[in-house]
């Protein structure tokens, strides 16, 4: 039911804008009006926050349904949810009901500011600083690649506090947009997903009361890993909607597009490309709705499982929209068909949130 009804609202509010929202590399306001009315951009919100209380398998399926039809709109939910679980995952009861609430009201989304311009993979790497001053703290620094920056009224930011414990020196506050100190770089010009801002987030001497800290000073990092664990599902999500959509519109084209005086479906090399694409999609599926399910029971092989979906639904959906573009041949090519934004869109699934390389080091320290 949750997935019909997802659909229905992606076909009809969302698909219609998406051409346009990658065209004009806008942010795709349609879609997060027709998510908040329906109470869809922030399901994971319990309710006791006023939240959907969506667990993580539909979290999942509203993502994928939404990607699906486009990328840059799925970014809405899926970073919702990478922005403020920290705050449910560590935060006190005070911060849960201070930002859970406007959050899931849609009176604001959140962002998740890890990555900075020399810290990437190496996020432990971090020089954000923030420092105590009796009942507040002053954060100094840079944050890079931060989606929906300048959109969002919350953000989750990863700071040292103690510089000579790296990992364990980092701690986690929430800044809000109206902060004094708090600026936006330009948005990024992107391969794909250009519906979706992504900017950098400056932080210049911006002072906030002490208890904005998610959990104890030192936990920020471990919180950030932890989040990850669960929302890297989210992105397997979102590469397995948008190879899906890639299959269903390649589906349709092969049975309308006549060569050789027949539709180009009727050719068996053909129909292999089309039951290699849905059968990779279909392993991807039940390994991130695996994955989910381990992440609502916070399995113990979670982070393993987290990395694996990732990986294998994103480099799937990089396979299966390459194929599709390839299945309508130079009209694949072209802008006026979908596959091609698709195949733009997938891309990125192979790097946030940790690279494909760093998802293969994650498993390797995980293994089953
Ligand atoms: C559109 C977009 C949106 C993003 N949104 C957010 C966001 O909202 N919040 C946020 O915090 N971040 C965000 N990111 C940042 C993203 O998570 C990082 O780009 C990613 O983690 C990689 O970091 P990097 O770009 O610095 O690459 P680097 O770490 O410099 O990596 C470069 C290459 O080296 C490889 N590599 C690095 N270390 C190793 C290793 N040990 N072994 C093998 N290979 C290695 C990488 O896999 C990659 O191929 C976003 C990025 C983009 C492009």
């Amino acid at each position: 039911m949750l997935r019909d009804a997802v659909r229905s609202l992606a076909e009809a509010k969302i698909a219609p804008y998406a051409a346009a929202v990658d065209e004009e590399a806008r942010f795709p306001r349609e879609a997060l009006d027709a998510l908040t009315a329906n109470d869809l951009h922030a399901v994971h919100v319990p309710e006791e926050y006023g939240g959907a209380g969506a667990d993580a398998l539909a979290t999942v399926i509203v993502i994928e349904e939404v990607a699906r039809v486009c990328a840059s709109s799925s970014l809405i939910p899926a970073v919702n949810k990478l922005g403020s679980l920290p705050v449910i995952l560590s935060g006190s009861e005070a911060l849960k009901r201070k930002y859970m609430t406007p959050l899931a009201k849609g009176d604001g989304m959140f962002s998740y500011c890890l990555s900075e311009p020399d810290a990437g993979s190496d996020a432990a790497g971090m020089k954000t600083k923030a420092v105590r001053d009796g009942d507040a703290y002053v954060l100094n620094g840079v944050k890079r690649w931060i989606t929906n920056a300048g959109e969002s009224e919350f953000y989750t930011v990863m700071a040292v506090t103690d510089p000579t414990k790296r990992s364990k020196g980092i701690s986690a506050f929430v800044v809000e947009k109206s902060d004094e100190g708090v600026s936006f770089g330009a948005p990024e010009k992107k391969l794909g997903i250009k519906g979706s801002p992504t900017r950098e987030v400056y932080l210049d001497n911006v002072r906030i009361p002490a208890d904005r800290m998610i959990g104890e000073e030192g936990t920020g990092f471990a919180t950030a890993m932890k989040t990850l664990d669960h929302t890297r599902i989210t992105i397997a999500a979102q590469a397995l909607g948008i190879a899906q959509g890639a299959l269903d519109y390649a589906k349709g084209y092969v049975t309308e597009r006549k060569q050789f005086g027949k539709p180009i479906a009727d050719f068996q090399g053909i129909q292999f490309m089309l039951a290699d694409m849905a059968m990779k999609i279909e392993a991807a599926r039940q390994l991130t709705y695996a994955a989910a399910a381990k992440s609502e029971r916070g399995d113990a092989d979670l982070t393993f499982q987290g990395a694996a979906a990732k990986c294998f639904a994103s480099d799937v959906a990089m396979e299966v929209t390459t194929d599709a573009v390839q299945l309508l041949g130079g009209y694949g090519y072209t802008r006026d068909y979908p596959v091609e934004r698709m195949m733009r869109d997938a891309k990125i699934t192979q790097i946030y949130e940790g690279t494909n390389q760093v998802q293969r080091i994650v498993m390797a320290r995980n293994l089953p």
